[in-house]
């Protein structure tokens, strides 16, 4: 039994047009109508949120909630085409922060600051983020201990720099996504064994910056190239609460399996 409520968080990315943003968001009220124990997240491009909003109605199960897949760091002003905490507010419950697709691939790139303004600025107004941190380059195994870092900060002083000023009482708001980049939208992903240790790392340092209790009951996700096929292999491991998936939830049959394969895997305990 488990004690924290597995999430599903579907990236659409910059995917979709309306039609089928309505097609996947109407697929998905009735595939998940009787899937019980587990959270499931959708986050659309910016420009269908407020469409998927209303065909979900009042009627959707309460697990399906929106989720948005990026905010801007300041509230209000001159920043032609950028989208605020305040227009997203009311309109979806989560936003991802810190994608690496946002890290390392749009425009100048994200800095660990401007991540942790957005993840403040997520908390300040109530909502729910989800911070995403990666390795960039595969760590190959050299000799004893942990092979050292080619590339960029490792995941925990990611998660550091990302939780900065974040108080205790804020974290249990908060959900993380593990998601090494090489692992994103190659086709080859992690194996669940590997996951599970950079996942425990995550959590032992949370225990640290933020005690045991607090650790033990935030929620992270694995994310980078999952499917139904190889969800098992992570939703087995006891430290992955969850999945991120990017390709696999524009897919309805196949999101609406990996969200099945979640809740029968991690049953939470009552
Ligand atoms: C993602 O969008 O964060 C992601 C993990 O994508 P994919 O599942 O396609 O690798």
């Amino acid at each position: 039994m488990n004690h924290r409520k597995p999430i599903i968080i579907g990236n659409w990315k910059m995917h979709t047009t309306l039609a089928d943003a309505m097609v996947l968001t109407e697929s998905f009220l009735h595939g998940l109508e009787r899937i019980e124990g587990v959270d499931v997240i959708i986050c659309p491009p910016f420009i269908w949120l407020y469409p998927v909003k209303e065909a979900l109605g009042g009627g959707g199960p309460e697990n399906l909630q929106l989720g948005a897949q990026n905010v801007f760091t300041e509230e209000d002003g001159a920043y032609t085409g950028e989208i605020s905490i305040g227009m997203l507010k009311g309109l979806v419950r989560h936003v991802i922060v810190g994608h690496s697709e946002r890290r390392y691939k749009i425009g100048q790139g994200e800095s660990d600051e401007m991540i942790n303004k957005k993840l403040k600025l997520v908390l300040a107004h109530g909502l729910h983020p989800i911070l995403c941190v990666g390795e960039r380059v595969r760590q190959v195994k050299r000799g004893r201990g942990r092979p050292r870092l080619e590339h960029g900060k490792d995941i925990v002083e990611q998660l550091k720099a990302g939780l900065l000023g974040v108080e205790p009482g804020e974290i249990n708001r908060v959900v993380i996504a593990y998601e090494p980049v090489w692992a994103i939208g190659t086709g080859d992903p992690a194996t669940g064994e590997y996951a599970n240790n950079e996942i425990k790392r995550l959590r032992d340092a949370l225990g640290k910056w933020y005690g045991s209790e607090i650790a033990e009951n935030t929620r992270i996700v694995y994310g980078g190239s999952t499917d139904s096929e190889n969800a098992p292999e992570f939703l087995d491991q006891p430290e992955v609460d969850g999945l991120l998936p990017g390709g696999s939830s524009l897919k309805a049959s196949e999101f609406i399996l990996m969200c099945k394969e979640a809740a029968t895997a991690k049953k939470v305990a009552v």
